[in-house]
Parts: structure tokens; sequence; C-alpha cells
């Protein structure tokens, strides 16, 4: 079987050696060594003032909007992990959709302004796939209307853009580290900010708003990590380069392979060291796309259709038109990439597309 991703493993021995040392210190969570280590080891791996650890991507985004105030109107995207949308929805906020670019699949910036309202508080964008959002441009429309902004940076671990980790953008930028992500930690997540005022806050929300034992500043809730999860993140980090590496040759292998298949690819923002997180690719329309799909699942390869459905028609939003974003989600497919995918394995996914294509 050939799934569209598989999580990667470090050898075992590393492990255990890492849980020895949790039984003897009989020290399993609340902000024990190894999620110390973990904060300290990313912060210096992706270079990045402030970062704290947490159990999830989707805690992460409740807890930057708590953490920002957010009230009343979100702008956001429609081509996203659901996560994205519903962390809004559960914070109390309206999600208003934007429609995406249709050559990078992120956010359309010269869409935003029309759908601000008295009611915006800030925009929430997703770079999907790894992909920087048009940074700038949001930026700019951020500070016109005051709003602040969110990056949902949940595929990014390894991009940079001018030079620097995606995370540092935004007034927060959130991430996922679960084990179908590029760099993981079994499940887990973090939030990013320059400012020490809204780490201070996020740390604080992060552990049920305790200021110490006997005094809570604030409503909180539990984001915490355990140290078996820190334990595999402190070891993923030491192959992160090697899976990068994978990733962008693999990448490369798929682009030669599918030399002759009608597809669009994802249009990379510019002055971007890429991560190569997924391989999707756009289908001139569903007919080709289920076709591809069905011959795939024959021979036991499992493509995803991510991102589908286009969040615009989830049942507890107002929907609101984003053709673009409708249209790719219909036609969009990521096929699979993990650490131990083979150039033949690529081949024979390849080839099976071609006679999906020509029959
Ligand atoms: C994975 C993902 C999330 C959620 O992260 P979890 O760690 O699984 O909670 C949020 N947003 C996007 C875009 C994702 O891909």
């Amino acid at each position: 079987m050939i799934p569209v991703t598989k999580p990667f493993l470090p050898p075992i021995e590393e492990y255990n050696a890492h849980v020895a040392g949790i039984y003897k210190r009989n020290w399993l969570t609340n902000n024990g060594p190894l999620v110390n280590e973990l904060e300290l080891k990313l912060k210096e791996y992706l270079d990045v003032p402030h970062l704290l650890y947490l159990s999830n991507g989707t805690i992460a985004l409740q807890i930057a909007i708590k953490a920002l105030d957010l009230k009343g109107e979100i702008i956001t995207t429609p081509f996203s992990y659901v996560a994205t949308t519903s962390s809004i929805v559960w914070e109390g906020c309206t999600p208003v959709f934007v429609d995406i670019d249709p050559q990078t699949l992120n956010i359309d910036p010269s869409k935003i302004e029309e759908a601000i309202t008295p009611q915006t508080s800030a925009i929430l964008a997703t770079h999907v796939f790894g992909n920087p959002c048009d940074i700038e441009s949001i930026e700019a429309i951020a500070k016109k209307h005051n709003l602040k902004v969110i990056y949902d940076a949940a595929h990014c671990f390894g991009t940079l853009y001018k030079g620097k980790s995606v995370f540092a953008y935004g007034d927060i930028s959130t991430t996922s580290f679960h084990a179908t992500k590029l760099f993981h930690t079994i499940e887990g997540g973090a939030v990013f900010s320059k400012d020490p005022e809204i780490i201070k806050k996020m740390a604080l929300l992060r552990n049920f708003g305790h200021n110490g034992p006997e005094d809570f500043g604030g409503v909180g809730i539990n984001g915490k990590n355990s140290e078996f999860h820190a334990a595999m993140g402190v070891i993923n980090l030491k192959y992160v380069r090697e899976i990068l590496a994978s990733r962008k040759n693999q990448s490369l292998k798929y682009d030669q392979a599918l030399m002759g298949v009608d597809h669009q690819k994802i249009k990379i923002q510019g002055q971007t060291t890429f991560n190569y997180a997924y391989y999707p690719i756009v289908l001139p329309d569903t007919a080709r796309l289920l076709k591809i799909q069905e011959t795939l699942n024959a021979d036991k390869i499992f493509p995803r259709r991510y991102f589908y459905p286009s969040l615009n028609g989830l049942n507890y939003v107002d929907y609101r038109a984003t053709p673009v974003s409708e249209s790719v989600s219909n036609r969009i497919l990521c096929l699979p990439l993990y650490f131990d995918l083979t150039n033949e394995e690529i081949d024979f996914v390849c080839r099976l597309i071609k006679r999906a294509q020509n029959n």
C-alpha cells in the first residue's frame, strides 16, 4: 500500500533512551525538561525569538484568537484544513471567506478589502501546502484597517520567506506537529510571536490561567504537551534536514515523472525557500481527478483530496461564494509523499496517472 503520507519514525532505541530518562525523573508533563529542551532547540533551529510548545495545532489557533482578544468577524481562507475555520467559530467569532489566488492557492489580498466591515477584527490566513501567503500585501491591509494577523502555518516547518522562518511573520503564527506533518511530535503544535507580552499571555492560556499554584490570571485552557511527545520532537529535529532534503528530491522526481500529464502545479511565492511538504496537482476537471483516484486506489495507492470540500460550504458557516476555491477544491489531489517513498514508487504512481489520463 502507498498512503498519501506516513509518519516519520526515528530509531526506536533513541526514543527508548528518552523514555528511560522520563521514568527515572517521574516527570511526565507540566513544562518538564524535555518540553523545555524542545522549545530551546526549536527556537535555535528556526531562529525565532519566542515560541510555545502546545498539545496540537488546533489549540494553537484557538489560543492565538483568544490571546489577541478577537471579536466579530475574522477574514479567512476557504482553502485550508477544517481546523482553520472551526477554530474561529469555536472562539465565538464569524469567519468571512475571501477567495484564493488561482496560482498560489493562498488568500487573494486583492479581494480582502471588499470583505472588511466595522466588525472585522483580524485576518487568519493559511500558508497552504507550506507556500507563503502574499505577506507584504496582507500586512499593508492589516495596518491600514487596524486588523490583527494570524497565520496558520501548520504546513510550514522548514519554509523560509526572505531568509527567515515563515513562522516569524504575523502578530501570531501557529503550527502543527501532528504525526502527518513534515516535522512531528506525534501530537503537538506551537505558537510564535515577536511580542513577549503576547507570548506571556499565551503561556497563561496554555496552563489554565495559572499565575502561581493558587493564583489565576484569567480564563485558560489546557494546551500543554507531555514529555513523551517532546521526546519524539527532540529526536525528530535531528532528522529534519534529511526529511526536508528527501521531500525536495521526491518532488523533483514527481515533476519529471508527471511530464505529459495535463495538470497545474502551485506557484511558489517569490523569495521563498520552500519545504516541499506536499505534492498537490490541480487537474483540468473533477472527472479526471476521479478517474485517477480510482485507478490509483485499484493498485492500493491512496492520494487524498486536500482540500476538499471548500470550507465556505461547511454547514455551520455563512456561505459566501468563493468560485476559485470551490473550483480548485473539486480538482486537486495530493500525491503520496513521505520519508521513505522511493523513486520506483513515484514512477509507478505516475505511470498509473498517465494510464488513467489516456483511457
Ligand atoms: C494539521 C492542520 C491543523 C491542525 O493541526 P492539529 O495539530 O492536527 O490540531 C490546522 N491547520 C492546518 C492547515 C492543518 O493542516
